[in-house]
């Protein structure tokens, strides 16, 4: 058949329009929406015919599916619920860990209406989102402070380049690691202007190889839990006290990246220890960050606790930040 005749056979915009089951969308999408759906999928249709790909007059029944099926696309939650058949219980690809009902009654509760959450109510002025759970996350860590950004990455580039712009940040190279793809210790390095530091090897780093490599440049020693590997066989790293106590002899800060987050003892549940938030602060460490939502059944955040002197330049550092961009 000639080309031109299929291209005229094809149903127009006002008749497509008067379809109940598309004329419904408009309510939702707006008139504009709706019809910019129809006329690209119109478009669809007429380059497949002059590119050959259909030979015969689209079948009006079809075209109409075909434009319900964009519309209802565009209109439902893209997010879905799914089984998770993978083994792993907390799957950083299907929502991490839950939120427990009690909690999302308490947030519904919350969030439907207004709260104090920037205002202080004893006070009777402007208040700090942060005060509803520093307290609390002080207290359950043992840390002096605590604040929460958009996510662990996030976390781990405020806490490099508010203290280690600049500088250079020590990192053993068993713990380069890279997680999702998207973050990579190195890579977040140069992000956040600090100049990374490698020291040790991928099986073996020694307290020696940090010391060796501290100079007037180091603005800080940096520990990264290995989420997501293991090295196993002829392997040494090296615990954080004594990290703490080398960066308190040359008076660098000592930070982790703890990934998860753990903080009940896995071995009361039959697993193998993990580090946990608690032991990091006894330790020394001078700031901790974790994932709000990985183990912990929290929204999406990324928590740091530790020192009170280091979380205030942390605070001022993502206040200057957030107004400059
Ligand atoms: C998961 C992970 C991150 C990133 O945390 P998000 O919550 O996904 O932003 C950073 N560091 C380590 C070691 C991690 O395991």
């Amino acid at each position: 058949m000639d080309k031109r005749v299929i291209l005229r056979s094809i149903p127009n915009m006002n008749e497509l329009l008067e379809d109940e089951k598309i004329h419904k969308f408009q309510e939702q999408l707006g008139s504009e929406q709706l019809k910019k759906v129809i006329r690209n999928v119109l478009e669809q249709v007429r380059s497949e015919i002059i590119e050959e790909k259909t030979e015969s007059v689209p079948d009006e029944k079809y075209l109409k599916e075909r434009i319900r099926k964009q519309l209802d696309k565009l209109t439902e939650p893209d997010m879905k619920k799914v089984i998770n058949a993978t083994g792993t219980i907390l799957h950083t690809n299907l929502g991490r860990a839950p939120i427990s009902q009690e909690h999302i009654r308490q947030l519904l509760y919350m969030v439907s209406g207004y709260s104090n959450l920037e205002y202080d109510l004893e006070e009777g002025h402007r208040g700090e989102r942060y005060s509803h759970f520093d307290e609390l996350l002080c207290r359950l860590t043992g840390a002096e402070a605590a604040m929460a950004v958009n996510n662990n990455a996030a976390a781990v580039l405020l806490m490099l380049s508010a203290l280690g712009r600049e500088k250079e940040a020590i990192v053993s190279r068993g713990e380069l690691v890279e997680i999702g793809g998207k973050f990579r210790i190195p890579d977040v390095m140069e992000q956040s202007g600090t100049v990374l530091k490698e020291v040790g090897t991928t099986n073996k780093t020694h307290l020696e190889d940090y010391e060796k490599a501290i100079s007037e440049e180091t603005g800080m020693i940096l520990k990264v839990h290995t989420s997501n590997y293991k090295i196993v066989g002829f392997t040494e790293s090296v615990e954080m006290d004594q990290l703490t106590a080398l960066g308190k002899k040359y008076g660098i800060p000592v930070l982790a990246d703890l990934g998860s987050g753990v903080l009940l003892p896995m071995e009361a549940y039959g697993l193998p220890h993990e580090p946990t938030v608690q032991e990091m602060i006894q330790a020394g460490a001078d700031l901790v960050s974790f994932s709000g939502d990985k183990l912990l059944g929290g929204p999406q955040a990324g928590i740091i606790v530790g020192k009170k002197k280091y979380m205030d330049i942390l605070k001022k550092a993502s206040i200057d930040e957030s107004v400059t961009n």
